[in-house]
């Protein structure tokens, strides 16, 4: 197969990449399963934008403190001056956000954020603005989405991209040339037992990139959040949004106990707070009192996180729920530049599983739908600045199908070699 622009992944990032790149280009977007299932989907609390210019200095530090002034600060710049923009072009796709009476957007807040900067949708902002962006791809008679289908490896030579390897539903391996490449393929919830995000979500443009020498940044750099429903079956951990303790929601340590932490501080510091806390009094989780949001609000702002509390048996509406920690976003990933670009040729990446440093060493609430699509819109202008000088009588030979006979067999050491990097680096900094 050949094409113009390969995008790895459909979640947020590689849906906008797409959208922002001409129609005269063939596009080949792929996903691992349906469309749908990307940890986009799943965004609940919303989506930050400044709000005015006295916001700039505000949203700037709020970022810097939660990545504890690790971040990247020109990375940081260019995601809060571009956000009034990214917004624009989602309400322009007829993404909706929550409005006053009066039709202006209404804010609200979560932890970190010392103002209200956050647009959102219900209790379900990731599914309103994926949705409305795969209408428009699905419109696109430039761009193939193609389900079910997984990059399993790169197509590559001297540092330089040219496609990549991809199998389907049927385990056909076949290889994909294209001028440049797009990895937008998400975080890492897939490797661990216990987190907020899709299982098949590992990483898999890590490995690639591992086995291909191109940088990694901060794999180490993992956020546990704080509060997902506590459930004793062995599923998808249920993220109950920052913005619920945004809105007034408080923890306690026992079902009519104390409260041992502001809830509003960032969240690596929360999640340390109960892990002491529950280590402490020996138990495997703790409570969140919802009922301060008042009934109405909860109804209101949080439905679908109410439906599911009643649906485990827990009514918020008049007792606290059990909460309890799981991983939930990886702020490392591809070292890339300001343009999305890998330390690889033709290579670019975006989204989560990418790493231009702007959360720092922990991500700030909302900050993540923004990050990816203020990215994927630029890894997509500056492909199309790139000229490619191969072809495809040249790089057929990179294809070399005795090296995919066991896909699974693949996979799984893909998964070893990133969590043995993520463990590298964690002891190099003991
Ligand atoms: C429960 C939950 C709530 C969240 N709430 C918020 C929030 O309120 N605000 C916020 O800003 N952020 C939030 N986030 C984080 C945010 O949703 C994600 O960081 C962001 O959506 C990532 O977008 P993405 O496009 O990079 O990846 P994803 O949306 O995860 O998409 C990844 C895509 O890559 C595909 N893929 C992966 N590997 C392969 C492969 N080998 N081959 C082919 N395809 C592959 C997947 O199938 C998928 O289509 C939340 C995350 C979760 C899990």
């Amino acid at each position: 197969m050949n094409t113009d622009i390969i995008i790895v992944g459909c979640g947020v990032a590689g849906l906008y990449a797409a959208l922002n790149l001409p129609e005269e280009k063939n596009i080949l977007i792929i996903t691992k399963s349906d469309a749908p299932s990307s940890d986009s989907y799943l965004a609940q609390g919303g989506i930050c934008m400044m709000r005015n210019e006295a916001d700039y200095e505000p949203f700037f530090e709020d970022t810097m403190k939660a990545g504890h002034y690790e971040n990247n600060k020109e990375s940081v710049d260019i995601m809060i001056r571009s956000s009034q923009d990214v917004i624009h072009d989602l309400i322009g796709y007829g993404v909706e956000f929550e409005r006053d009476k009066n039709g202006e957007l209404l804010f609200t807040r979560e932890g970190a954020h010392s103002d209200y900067r956050i647009l959102y949708h219900e209790d379900i902002t990731g599914e309103e603005i994926t949705s409305k962006l795969l209408d428009q791809v699905k419109q696109k008679e430039n761009i193939t989405l193609m389900e079910y289908t997984t990059m399993i490896d790169l197509l590559e030579e001297n540092n330089t991209c040219y496609g990549i390897v991809a199998s389907d539903k049927e385990n056909h391996v076949f290889p994909i040339f294209a001028e440049n490449v797009l990895l937008a393929c998400g975080g890492i919830g897939g490797l661990f037992s216990h987190s907020t995000n899709f299982p098949h979500l590992t990483g898999d443009g890590l490995a690639v990139c591992l086995k291909h020498h191109v940088e990694l940044l901060h794999p180490d750099y993992i956020q546990i959040h704080p509060t997902t429903l506590y459930s004793s079956k062995p599923e998808r951990a249920f993220l109950i949004s920052e913005s619920v303790r945004g809105e007034g929601a408080l923890l306690y340590n026992k079902k009519d106990g104390e409260r041992f932490v502001n809830e509003l501080l960032p969240r690596d510091v929360v999640t340390r707070e109960i892990n002491k806390q529950m280590e402490k009094d020996g138990t495997d989780h703790v409570y969140l009192d919802m009922r301060p949001i008042g009934k109405e609000d909860i109804l209101n702002h949080f439905p679908h996180i109410y439906e599911r509390c009643m649906e485990e048996g827990y009514r918020p509406l008049e007792e606290p729920v059990p909460i309890v920690p799981a991983q939930h976003y990886f702020m490392g990933g591809i070292k890339v530049d300001r343009h999305s670009k890998t330390t690889m040729e033709h290579l670019y990446a975006a989204g989560e599983t990418s790493c231009n440093g702007v959360h720092g060493a922990n991500r700030l609430a909302s900050n993540s739908l923004l990050e990816s699509l203020v990215f994927a819109k630029r890894a997509a202008l500056h492909m199309l600045q790139q000229k490619n000088d191969s072809n495809q009588k040249e790089v057929s030979s990179l294809f070399h199908q005795e090296q995919y006979t066991d896909k699974e067999k693949l996979l799984e050491e893909y998964h070893t070699l990133v969590k043995n990097e993520i463990e590298r680096i964690k002891k190099s900094h003991e």
